[in-house]
């Protein structure tokens, strides 16, 4: 192994592109004169010495694929103070100079722990859900909204053919971002988000039968996870309306597929300036993307930041999809 590695790891929910992050940073960081170490399935890896020293050709072919070649876990052992300093102590012992961890904000705290007990980290947004306060993008996210158009497109036909409603419901339990994007691209009737209080009456029925007036007669409801309850409200739906409504929950189809031209863009970018950080010396980041620009920001800071729902695109749904 080199006198001077970086590790690589991905951790918590897996999203398209990942891979395309972890290619970059096994690239950029030989091409800086770095060992690069692989790390599998997230922090555990790091405990149980799961580790295969990269090479360039290690991430060849990688970038157009799902999931990530590194696996990811959820960590419960390292996700105490005597698993940070284990890991911490396997990392000292393989000369790792500094972590890039690709995840949500859970392994963002982990990163940051991390780097209290002596090994620099950098984290990289990446999830399907947008759900990252002081991030406008996360590493996934364009290429679930994609699958969920598609997918919704295909209800669609259907729906439209019976005079159908549907009900969807798409990722994101804490955070709206993705049934907000789809629902003004599907032309969702309604959008219930968990950030905006609705009604049964005056946000779903009032719509719909308002549509219907000028001749609307299929609708699509998008429901974001975080609000739940979408078998019970097409039920409710149909019961009040006397139109025929299906649920359907999207689920995991929404994780996988091939990252789309954005996603790979995007994290080829952020894995790059992951390495130009740990060869500067820096800890403590996270990169992320501000103006439209991909920047870094002190990881503690970053987990104290709240995320702002755009509610102007929310309320042009609302005037939009009539
Ligand atoms: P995500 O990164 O997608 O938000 P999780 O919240 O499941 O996913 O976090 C992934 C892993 O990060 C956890 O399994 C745990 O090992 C680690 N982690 C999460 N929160 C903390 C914390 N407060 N301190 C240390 N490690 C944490």
């Amino acid at each position: 192994m080199s006198a001077k590695s970086i590790a690589v790891l991905t951790s918590g929910g897996d999203a398209p592109g990942m891979n395309a992050a972890v290619r970059a940073v096994v690239r950029a960081g030989i091409s800086k004169g770095f060992g690069v170490l692989g790390v599998r399935r997230g922090y555990n890896g790091l405990l149980s010495g799961d580790v295969e020293e990269m090479n360039l050709r290690s991430v060849s072919d990688i970038i157009g694929r799902g999931g990530t070649v590194l696996y990811t876990a959820r960590s419960p052992e390292f996700n105490t103070p005597a698993g940070v300093q284990k890991a911490a102590e396997a990392c000292k012992k393989l000369n790792v100079v500094g972590i890039v961890v690709i995840g949500g904000d859970g392994s963002f705290r982990g990163a940051r722990d991390l780097t209290g007990a002596g090994v620099p980290c950098i984290g990289l947004p990446g999830t399907i859900d947008n759900d990252i306060a002081s991030s406008e993008y996360t590493i996934g996210f364009d290429t679930a909204m994609n699958t969920a158009v598609e997918m919704i497109d295909r209800i669609r036909d259907t729906a439209e053919s019976h005079d159908r409603c549907s009900v969807v419901e798409v990722m994101g339990r804490r955070c709206g971002d993705l049934a907000l994007q789809v629902g003004v691209a599907v032309g969702a009737t309604s959008i219930l988000v968990p950030e905006v209080e609705w009604d049964f009456q005056k946000d779903i029925i009032d719509r719909m039968r308002f549509a219907q007036k000028s001749g609307k007669q299929h609708f699509i409801i998008m429901v974001a996870e975080g609000v739940g309850g979408t078998t019970e409200l097409a039920k409710k739906i149909q019961e009040t309306t006397g139109i025929e409504t299906r649920a359907t929950i999207l689920g995991h189809v929404q994780r996988g597929g091939s990252p789309t031209l954005r996603d790979r863009v995007v994290a080829s970018e952020m894995g790059y300036r992951a390495v130009e950080l740990l060869e500067a010396g820096s800890s403590n980041r996270v990169v992320i993307m501000r103006g439209g620009k991909i920047v870094d920001l002190d990881i503690t800071e970053a987990l104290s930041m709240q995320r702002v729902f755009d509610k102007k695109l929310y309320d042009i749904a609302l005037q939009i999809s009539i």
